[in-house]
């Protein structure tokens, strides 16, 4: 017999709380004595980063502006960041002021503002220019690190298969050099507000040129059906938005209803990333990337895909990202040693990510 009376109060846990116990006993096992502090980190306010719109015609002002309210471009910055502590004790030793023998030229039109490490101060919103195009976009700074790994050089084709909301797309298109970009996201409504931030950002000339295409396909299933190859592909998946799991009910990952989604994300994940390795071109490269600090939606993932890549006759191999590491590690806590690709950990100094990235290429 129901007893209707019982079944309506009984306690029900908040997604977050499951979300929560769910990373207690997973990443406890990952992080190891890292993950206490990580939990504290994901559980406080979360710090943003303002990427400039070097398209807006008041950026420079801007720029100055948030400079001299003690902000600091971090990608401009790390040439002159010698003297700045890193977030890694046992990193102090490693001179950041010069990049890495095999840094690629990190892309100067790219610039991200943050306030120091402790500084918990908030970015305004941002205002429109004379034009109506907005000074800075509002994200987590380290979900920049993605779009710099891709390295994307003059006249590069770019594919971005999971583009909505737009933040790293609109990061790719700040480098001038894309001269063709195809954004697309499976979701109409998250494309459509793509499609709003990029009218914000960009000049309607610039969106009316034909060099960006924007669309809403599965883009599980443009790996084996599109015929355009790209220099370049940004992979970067749905996944369990670890902090966002932690923090916010609403569209929550672990809500019951969605126990079935969440366990295929790995799944989902694997076809998108294959669909990246089929669209790039040989010699092209291709960046994984998620906001989960999930070893099973981030190294695994990328494991799989190099084998299945493999079993279809493409060869990739992982590239090493330990340049970008070492020119950020004053701005981000990377995690140690993964064996395949770099995460930002969450930190109460710098509370940016968790971002994982991982970057391939594709030999044949
Ligand atoms: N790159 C975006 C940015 O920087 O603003 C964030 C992308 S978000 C992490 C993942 C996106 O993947 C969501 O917008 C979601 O709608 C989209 N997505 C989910 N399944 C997809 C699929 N099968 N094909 C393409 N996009 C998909």
């Amino acid at each position: 017999r129901v007893k209707s009376k019982w079944a309506q109060t009984r306690p029900k846990f908040p997604s977050t709380t499951i979300a929560l116990q769910n990373f207690d006993t997973t990443y406890s096992m990952q992080l190891g004595n890292l993950w206490p502090s990580v939990r504290v980190a994901m559980l406080s306010e979360q710090k943003y980063g303002a990427l400039i719109n070097n398209f807006s015609l008041t950026a420079s002002i801007i720029t100055s502006g948030l400079e001299a309210e003690g902000c600091i471009d971090f990608i401009g910055s790390h040439q002159h960041s010698k003297d700045s502590m890193s977030l890694h004790e046992d990193s102090a030793e490693v001179d950041v002021s010069k990049p890495a023998a095999h840094d690629p030229r990190i892309n100067p039109d790219i610039k991200c503002l943050v306030f120091p490490k402790g500084d918990l101060s908030r970015f305004k919103p941002s205002r429109p220019d004379s034009s109506g195009l907005l000074g800075y976009y509002l994200l987590d700074a380290a979900s920049v690190l993605p779009v710099l790994a891709l390295d994307v050089q003059l006249g590069h084709t770019v594919l971005d298969l999971c583009a909505a909301p737009g933040g790293k797309t609109l990061a790719l298109l700040q480098t001038h050099t894309v001269s063709y970009l195809w954004a697309n996201d499976l979701s109409g409504s998250r494309t459509a507000r793509l499609r709003k931030t990029l009218q914000s950002y960009l000049p309607r000339e610039y969106l009316e040129e034909n060099k960006i295409q924007i669309s809403s396909f599965d883009g599980c299933k443009l790996g084996p059906t599109e015929e355009k190859r790209f220099d370049r592909v940004l992979v970067d998946v749905p996944c369990t938005t670890d902090r966002h799991s932690v923090m916010v009910e609403d569209n929550n990952m672990f809500n019951r209803s969605r126990t079935k989604e969440r366990k295929s994300l790995p799944l989902l994940q694997i076809q998108l990333l294959m669909a990246g390795i089929q669209t790039a071109r040989p010699g092209g490269d291709i960046v994984y990337s998620t906001c989960s600090l999930s070893q099973l939606q981030n190294e695994c993932v990328v494991q799989q895909a190099i084998h299945q890549a493999q079993e279809v006759g493409i060869s990739v191999q992982v590239q090493d990202l330990g340049w970008l590491t070492q020119c950020f590690s004053n701005t981000f806590y990377f995690a140690p040693q993964l064996s395949v690709g770099e995460l930002v950990l969450p930190h109460l100094c710098a509370n940016f990510g968790p971002i994982y990235m991982c970057k391939l290429r594709r030999s044949n």
